[in-house]
């Protein structure tokens, strides 16, 4: 078998900090592969810029001129790192013939690579990084990241454990993924719907080398309601069932009421009532929120927006 080209596809916010380090470590990364002849000599980085207020950009330009290795994109402005990276896959695919997509942050360990592209010329196309542990991460943050696997999966969002968007997929998966229409993406959920032969690595986790995250817990729980909604219809499912369970219960209620007034027992309880009524306003605005969401969704998808806008490249588009 040839040897393949491998794009490394690493997204890029605000990360002036982080870039000067772990951009060299890409390269060294790159040329180690290069020179066990695992992958081919037009191998690239892959760097997108999603719209840094600071000088990313001019980094990536500087290291694209320094090494032809190094190349880079622009997004016209921030769209959110989903949309960096669903950028980066979709410019690559038809230039290579093996993707892997890594955060730019250096805390996913670039050594799982060797295995990554093993398991690709093993014959998988899709091969996931799976964090193994998460010492160096705080607990809250290691029980908060924990939960939302879990919370995923449990609202029938499928989504690999421990798996973030560190992973290699063959340029015939993004094929299929790039007919994947919807603009509410959520890689981590979509990528294993496309299928293939895929396996996963194990790898740790290290702490960020500079900067600081840009996923606290309050875009960690947004990213996890995002991708419930986007890919699950069950929280829809589960508000249904609540609405039989406290149907069923109102009957019961109302049979003993009946009952006990027949047997002459007049009910004092004002303050029981109001509470009741209180909370079925509560979960009735709950549950039509959520509905809502999805209502949203619908709107956002019936405008079939661009995912991403390309405005500068590094290189000639011819
Ligand atoms: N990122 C991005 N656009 C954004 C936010 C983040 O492209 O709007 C990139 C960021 O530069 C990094 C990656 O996404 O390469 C993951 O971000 P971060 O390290 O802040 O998240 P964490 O690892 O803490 O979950
Ligand atoms: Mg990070």
């Amino acid at each position: 078998m040839e040897r393949p080209c491998l794009y490394i596809v690493i997204p890029c916010y605000n990360e002036e900090q982080v870039l000067p380090i772990t951009s060299g470590m890409f390269l060294e990364k790159l040329n180690s592969l290069m020179g066990a002849g695992k992958i081919s000599e037009d191998s690239r980085i892959l760097f997108v810029n999603d719209g840094s207020k600071d000088g990313t950009w001019e980094i990536i330009c500087r290291l694209a001129a320094e090494d032809p290795h190094y190349i880079g994109i622009s997004q016209s402005r921030n769209r959110g790192h989903q949309n960096a990276v669903l950028a980066g896959l979709m410019e690559a695919k038809d230039r290579c013939d093996i993707t892997i997509s890594i955060d730019c942050d250096g805390q996913d360990d670039i050594n799982a690579m060797d295995e990554m592209v093993d398991a690709y010329l093993d014959g998988c196309e899709i091969v996931y990084g799976v964090r193994s542990r998460r010492d160096t991460d705080t607990f809250f943050k290691r029980f908060t990241a924990e939960g939302f696997y879990k919370l995923m999966n449990w609202m029938g969002a499928e989504v690999v454990y421990n798996h973030a968007d560190y992973r290699l997929i063959s340029s015939r998966a993004l094929q299929e993924l790039a007919n994947f229409k919807e603009v509410n993406i959520f890689l981590r959920g979509m990528v294993p719907l496309v299928g293939f032969k895929s396996t996963s690595v194990y790898y740790e986790r290290h702490e960020r080398i500079a900067g600081k995250s840009h996923y606290p817990l309050r875009k960690m729980l947004s990213l996890a309601f995002d991708g419930i909604t986007s890919l699950s219809v069950r929280p829809i499912r589960l508000i249904t069932g609540l609405g039989l369970v406290i149907a069923v219960l109102s009957f019961i209620g109302v049979i003993w009421a009946v009952v006990s007034g027949l047997m002459g027992n007049t009910v004092t309880g004002w303050a029981s009532t109001v509470c009741i009524v209180c909370l079925m306003g509560g979960i009735q605005l709950l549950c039509l929120g959520v509905i809502g969401e999805y209502i949203g969704k619908i709107y956002l998808e019936t405008k079939a927006r661009p995912r991403y806008i390309i405005s500068d490249r590094t290189w000639e588009e011819p």
